[in-house]
């Protein structure tokens, strides 16, 4: 129901055109006249009080005027005038509105913009805007904006933020010879945001790609959600990551996560692929919208040039997607169509000899190879072939390899000829670039898309009901003791709630206490303050490890209390906490914050300086599964460590993925109480010998 509704946005068989102008240059007039130049087929119906006749079409006063039914109406009016237009909208029946129109929350009239919303949804209609340049949609010949022309066609949809650069990329499809089938200015947002759009270009028989320029989202998790359902692949690219990483940054794992890694979690979770820049979203996108995904790690490269072939070999391993030799028949096959000096091996060298039909002839017999995963062909112009010749080849060889299913992507680097090559390669359905580095990041563009088909949910969550049951008891009391921490000690409670590893605790309030306790625990132990004041224990000199015998814990328990008093003598000391002394190993940080988009989000990364010099942490949206949070174990830069580098035995992933995924429905479950909170630091031992939770700390929201 929801998709019908935002057909008439994106396939409306008829428009109104709400502020239509006889006036050259005002943006009323660039409308109708846009959808008379693009040869949109349906009804259009301009509206404006003074004129009876516009581009041709009659004018109406009204929209309730209007004889036939509107699907859509397009504003150009001023945002004073909206609001009346709107209601009359309703009247009429119209189904979605397409408010171009500035001077809603942009300057900061949000409430105009929410009762503007309100309105329409009063009488079912959606909209889209506004702020925005308009929807363009070259298979509806539909010009419904102020942008100069419709774009290049293409097969992909391409939604934008930002209205200017949406301008821009439309003018750009022609000169990158990258062309989309629809253009879509999502501007303020209001209403129709970009779940919905996702959504409905994912059941359009017209787009085969989803491309979005980002700059924030509204809700992260429905978009993440939406966004891993969807068949289509998705590139995202993401602008103003510095912002929102300053919004967040309150806390300390807060200050390592900056949208990026935030924003960058989420599309991994999420299935979004990802672009670097504005080139690589067109280069991204020209490969996922015409382009299987390349479901295996093969890729082979033919060229008849030893420069560009080694530019993209680097560019292979850059990208995820290393070389590796071609197994023998491959090579056999290959070296029929070069000569002597080639070389066969991947990248396969034709050399400067090649001819159009080597070309055709090495692309036709290795396509097919089920060895080969995916093939990148590059081309440097030389005066021996013609490069359209060389691309008629490459084409030829692909459609009579019969293969269905496999990527190719091509690069051709030369001058004009070569240029009309690639023009005419892309129309053929090849995505060609004009550098090997572009071809191959496509092309790892196609692996990431195989790879993200293959995760799991983007949220797994276990039943954590009765965890989450004696964490709100936990919680409840402190609150009623007026506090907002949580002691190290009742932290660990609910830690232990959920499945997280603690090492054996108990309070001492007194000396003699402490003595009792660590016979029960057993020597050697550990003993820290415990005060709702002091979170870092270590800075008021409050923890004393290897406590090895009853006069060491008697000393101990006296110097703790006192160097406590002194760091904070109005601070509330509820005595020494006598614990396990957890055997040394690995120590790694778990980490949570509350992400303005995206929610309840975790962080891991090794401890010590790795996390506060090199920054060298990760995220995830919560909550997860252990597989995820296995991939998250694995992708830090310092992964080697616990993988085990230099004769030392690898540590227990297992265990601390496991760790991870019961921590992130830990902080899911509890983002209504807990503000933040972390385990800092995990000890992680040797395969199969698990981690141990040896501090915890919990903020409450206040
Ligand atoms: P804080 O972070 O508040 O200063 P911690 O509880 O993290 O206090 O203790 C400081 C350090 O002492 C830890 O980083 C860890 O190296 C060590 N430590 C703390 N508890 C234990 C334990 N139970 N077993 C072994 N080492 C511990
Ligand atoms: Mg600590």
């Amino acid at each position: 129901m929801e998709l019908d509704v935002l057909n008439a946005v994106l396939k409306p068989k008829s428009i109104a055109v709400i502020g239509a102008s006889a006036t050259p240059g005002k943006i009323g007039y660039t409308v109708v006249d846009n959808l008379v130049t693009s040869q949109y087929e349906g009804a259009v119906y301009p509206i404006n009080p003074g004129a009876s006749e516009i581009l041709g079409f009659k004018a109406y006063p009204s929209i309730l005027e209007v004889p036939g039914e509107v699907d859509m109406a397009v504003f150009t009016i001023p945002a004073k005038l909206v609001l009346n237009a709107i209601e009359e909208c309703g009247k009429k029946g119209v189904k979605g509105l397409v408010v171009i129109t500035s001077g809603f929350g942009e300057v900061g009239k949000t409430d105009l913009e929410r009762e503007m919303v309100e309105i329409a949804h009063r009488y079912g209609m959606r909209i889209l805007g506004p702020n925005i340049v308009g929807v363009l949609s070259n298979s509806m010949k539909m010009n419904a904006s102020f942008a100069p022309t419709l774009p290049l066609p293409g097969k992909g949809a391409l939604v934008s933020q930002s209205g200017a650069l949406l301008i821009a990329i439309d003018m750009s499809t022609f000169t990158r010879r990258v062309g989309f089938d629809k253009l879509v200015s999502i501007g303020n947002m209001s209403d129709i945001e970009f779940a919905d759009l996702i959504e409905w270009f994912d059941q359009d028989d017209d787009t085969t790609s989803i491309s979005l320029y980002i700059e924030g989202l509204k809700n992260g998790r429905k978009f993440m959600e939406v966004s891993q359902k969807a068949t289509k692949p998705i590139i995202a690219l993401k602008s103003g990551v510095s912002a929102h990483g300053a919004a967040a940054a309150a806390s300390h794992t807060g200050s390592l996560a900056g949208a990026a890694k935030v924003y960058g979690a989420a599309f991994e979770q999420a299935g979004v692929i990802q672009a670097s820049d504005l080139n690589n979203l067109f280069d991204r996108s020209l490969a996922l919208s015409l382009q299987p995904p390349m479901n295996g790690e093969n890729l082979l490269i033919i060229t008849n040039g030893g420069g560009v072939g080694v530019l993209a070999t680097d560019a292979a391993e850059r990208y995820g997607i290393p070389l590796k030799f071609a197994p023998e028949d491959v090579q056999a096959e290959l070296k029929k169509h070069m000569p002597e000096f080639g070389s066969a091996k991947n990248p396969a060298d034709l050399t400067g000899q090649a001819s159009a039909e080597w070309y055709e002839n090495s692309v036709r017999n290795s396509f097919a190879h089920p060895w080969v995963d995916g093939l990148t062909v590059l081309y440097c112009e030389v005066a021996v072939t013609d490069p359209m010749d060389v691309a008629v080849g490459i084409k030829r060889a692909i459609d009579e390899s019969g293969v269905k299913g496999k990527p190719l992507t091509v690069s051709f680097v030369g001058g004009e000829k070569t240029e009309a090559a690639m023009q005419w390669l892309v129309e053929q359905g090849i995505p060609a670039y004009d550098d090997p580095d572009s071809a191959v990041n496509a092309m790892a563009a196609l692996r990431e898309y195989a790879l993200m088909r293959e995760h799991d949910a983007t949220f797994t969550k276990a039943d954590t009901s009765s965890a989450k049951e004696k964490a709100m008891k936990i919680i409840a009391a402190a609150r009623a003791d007026g506090r907002d921490a949580l002691t190290e000690i009742e932290a660990k409670k609910v830690f232990e709630a959920y499945g997280l590893p603690v090492p054996k605790c108990d309070l001492a309030a007194t000396e003699a206490e402490a003595i009792q306790m660590a016979n029960t625990i057993g020597y050697p132990i550990v003993m820290k303050i415990v005060s709702p004041e002091i979170l870092h224990k270590s800075d008021a000199g409050g923890v004393k490890v290897n406590i090895k015998n009853a006069e060491e814990c008697r000393q101990a328990f006296n110097t703790i209390m006192e160097n406590a008093r002194n760091y904070n003598p109005a601070a509330n000391l509820h005595g020494v906490v006598i614990q396990e002394m957890a055997p040394w190993g690995t120590e790694v940080i778990l980490g949570s914050i509350n992400d303005p988009t995206f929610g309840p989000t975790v962080m891991f990364g090794l401890g010590g300086i790795f996390v506060e010099v090199l920054k060298d942490v990760t995220f995830r949206v919560a909550p997860i599964s252990e597989k995820r949070a296995n991939v998250m174990v694995n992708e830090i830069k310092s992964a080697p460590i616990l993988k085990g580098v230099r004769g030392e035995e690898p540590k227990d992933r297992a265990a601390l993925a496991k760790t991870i995924a019961n921590y992130s429905n830990m902080v899911f479950d509890l983002i209504d109480e807990v503000s933040e909170s972390d385990a800092n630091p995990v000890i992680v031992y040797e395969e199969g010998q698990g981690v141990s939770v040896v501090d915890a700390r919990m903020i409450l929201k206040k």
